[in-house]
């Protein structure tokens, strides 16, 4: 393998646990600062709008990559950040999740108690009526 490369994969390998550790705190932020209620609808499109960021951030992080190996090294800072960014972005995802989650959560069934969704008429579990 490109020696390059391999500093830069060897770099963003030690690092990790540190990425996760400063990645969890910048989610928190996030996290806090965002919680204003949201539709469902308006929810879905923001993990929508985010998936899309994790996309572009994750191309970026391939062109470094490919960067490095083709003769033009990116600074494992840069890579590490972008990689920062990605862990943010997928906290935020998965909080968004389980608002939405929450959110469109309806009463739960008398005869069974399995969780019903808004709307149901009928239990999804043993079809009994709501
Ligand atoms: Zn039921």
């Amino acid at each position: 393998m490109n020696e390059k490369l391999q500093e830069l994969l060897d770099t963003v390998q030690r690092t990790a646990c540190q990425v996760s550790d400063v990645a969890s705190d910048a989610a928190y932020g996030v996290t806090k600062k965002a919680g204003e209620l949201l539709s469902v609808a308006k929810l879905n499109i923001r993990v929508v709008d985010l998936k899309a960021q994790v996309n572009t951030a994750l191309r970026e992080v391939g062109e470094m990559i490919y960067g490095t190996h083709t003769g033009s090294p990116t600074d494992s800072d840069v890579l590490l950040a972008k990689l920062q960014e990605i862990d943010a972005l997928r906290d935020r995802i998965a909080e968004l999740n389980a608002q939405i989650a929450r959110e469109s959560a309806g009463p739960a069934c008398p005869t069974c108690g399995a969780p019903a969704r808004a709307g149901d008429v009928f239990c999804r579990e043993c079809g009994g009526k709501l």
